[in-house]
Order: structure tokens, then sequence, then C-alpha cells
């Protein structure tokens, strides 16, 4: 990230310290602010966790040096994980469901690991059992697991929450973030929640997905194309604390898409379907912050974009509505 101005050692020394830039089509006297999560070297949010994760293992000797790690991934924390494992001296492997785009499966591979894919119709459950079964075959290899490592919440405890509330002076009335583990959530909730209680938390995920059917939403499962946030059983989002979150909002994949390519023509931001989301979602607690609809402790939202659009160009992102979907 640019913001160091000193010379570094290591490329896992430019994780974090993300700029925090205002979104532009909120009401005025509430900002809406992203943390803009691309800006890490592997381009997405999960090179906080894979740097985190794996440095704190090695300390508490949960994992070898030398050894391998195993994780079932949608691909950014495919990504997080390989950079950090390839510099810390680790070998690692990764199970993604065949869904997922081809960019992220190739640089993963080019970063040294090694990619198996299991079937889309597995869903990430059918990742999840794979990657057990290849660490128990395989010496010295652990899976991290980051739907259910608290290490992956305190990652975002640790570095993006004080991140944000560093930037804002304290000033956060509303955090609004997507959830796929619901580690990036968890740990700005918490960390907001003790900051301020009555800071308001939305957690944001597409339609067809069930996370809120653990606040006891009434939902139809359906297919979705945003990607990295969602999930069709809860049962496996051990992460997820109901009693940090206020609200879960779903956003539809034509919401999603027509707020992504905005961002990108008439903000150039170069952001992905989990943040088209993201903003739209902010942007309605935002709405209803300006209406008095919703008591903040602060006029402000914090929302955060989590990877690039360059990582979908292959699945048409840019393309229609009907193309993307397609
Ligand atoms: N967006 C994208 C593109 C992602 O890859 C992820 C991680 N699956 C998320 C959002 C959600 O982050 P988290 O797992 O911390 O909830």
């Amino acid at each position: 990230m640019t913001t160091h101005e000193q010379p570094l050692e290591s490329v896992l020394e430019t994780i974090g310290q993300t700029p925090l830039v205002r979104v532009h089509n909120g009401p005025d006297d509430v900002p809406v602010y992203a943390k803009l999560e691309s800006f890490n070297p592997g381009a997405s949010v999960k090179d906080r966790i894979g740097r985190y994760m794996l440095e704190r293992m090695l300390e508490q000797g949960d994992l070898e040096p030398g050894g391998t790690v195993v994780e079932p991934t949608a691909g950014n924390t495919g990504i997080g994980l390989a950079i950090a494992a390839g510099q810390l001296g680790l070998e690692s492997v990764f199970v993604v469901p065949e869904r997922f785009s081809v960019e992220k499966q190739q640089l993963m591979s080019a970063l040294g690991a090694q990619v198996i894919n299991t079937p889309t119709a597995d869903g990430m459950g059918g990742a999840i059992d794979r990657a057990h079964d290849l660490a128990d075959e395989l010496e010295n290899a652990v899976v991290p697991q980051q739907f259910s490592n608290p290490l992956n919440t305190e990652a975002h405890y640790e570095t993006t929450a004080p991140e944000i509330y560093d930037a804002l002076e304290g000033e956060v009335g509303a955090i609004v973030a997507g959830c796929g583990t619901a580690g990036t959530l968890m740990g700005l909730a918490k960390y907001a929640r003790e900051h301020n209680p009555e800071t308001y938390i939305a957690a944001v995920e597409p339609k067809g997905s069930l996370y809120g059917t653990v606040l006891g939403d009434d939902l139809e499962e359906g297919d979705y194309k945003i990607e990295g946030i969602g999930t069709h059983d809860p049962a496996t989002n051990d992460l997820f604390d109901p009693s940090l979150v206020d609200e879960i909002t779903a956003i539809s994949d034509a919401d999603a898409h027509a707020e992504l390519r905005r961002l990108a023509r008439e903000e150039g931001h170069l952001v992905a379907s989990s943040a088209g989301a993201a903003s739209v979602a902010a942007n309605r607690v935002a709405e209803r912050i300006a209406a008095g609809d919703l008591e903040t402790p602060h006029d402000t939202v914090v929302t955060v974009f989590p990877d690039s659009s360059e990582r979908y160009l292959s699945k048409g992102i840019y393309r229609s509505l009907e193309e993307w979907e397609s």
C-alpha cells in the first residue's frame, strides 16, 4: 500500500493500512466511507487473515515450521494464505469449488500453491470435507479453517477495525459489511461495540443466501451470482454471532451489479460484486440515518470493498446483467 514511505523487507509488511475513501452516492450529511481492500498485495481483504492466522498459528505451535496449510476457499483466502505461506516457509494446498473464478485459481498456483477443485454442486461444505481428508493424509498439515477459526475475526479486530477508527477519530455510526465467513464483520462489530455499544451493525448477504434465518427471517433459498458472501447453510458459519448484528440485509444480483458498474464509471473504483452489494446496503443505512429513521452515535457509515473486479473479468463482470448471470 502506497502510504509506506520507507523501504520494506517483505511483501507481508504491505498488508493492511488500506485507504478509507468516501463513497459519493449517499446523502450529503451522512457520509459513507469504504475501506479499499484491493490495495493489499494479493488484492483482497483476505491477505490480512492469511498473514495473521499463519503467524499466530506458528507462534502458538499449532503449525510447525515447514508444514503444510490446507484450506477450503472461494479463492481470495487461498491467495492471502499462499502469499503468507510462501514468505513464512510453508507449503499450501487449496480446495476450491469449481464455480469460483479462474483468475483466483491461477494466482494461487503462481504463488506456489497446489489447487484442487471440488464439484460446484457440493458447495463450500464439500470443499471443507475434502480439505480435512487431505490434511489427514498429509504429514505435518493443518487446516486453518477460516470458517471457524477465531483468528479470522481477531485479524480484523486487531488491524482493520483500529485503522478505521483512527481514520475517523472514533466517529463511526454504523458498520455495514458483507458476510462470507463473517470474520470481517465480526471483527469490526466486536471492536465497534466495545468502543460504543450503540454502534449500528448491518450484515450484508446476497438474495437467496440464508444468513438472515439466524435472526429469524423467513427466507427463500436461491442461486446468486455475487461472489464471496452468503451461505446456503448457516451451520457452517461458526464465526457469525447474531448478538453483534442489528440487521441482515439481502441484496439482489441486479442491484449489486448496477452499483459495481456505477462505482467504476462515476467513482473510479474497480471493485467486484460483494463490494457492489456492500455499497448498496451502506447507502440504504445512510439514507435511513439521514431521514431520522435510525439512531446512531455518529452520522457516518463505514463499509468494506473486499476485492477487485479485475479478478472477475473472465466472468463478464462488466457485461450486461444477463451476460454476467449466464
Ligand atoms: N467479498 C469477497 C470477494 C470475499 O472473497 C470474501 C471472503 N469470502 C468476502 C467478501 C467476505 O469476507 P468474510 O469472509 O470476512 O465475511
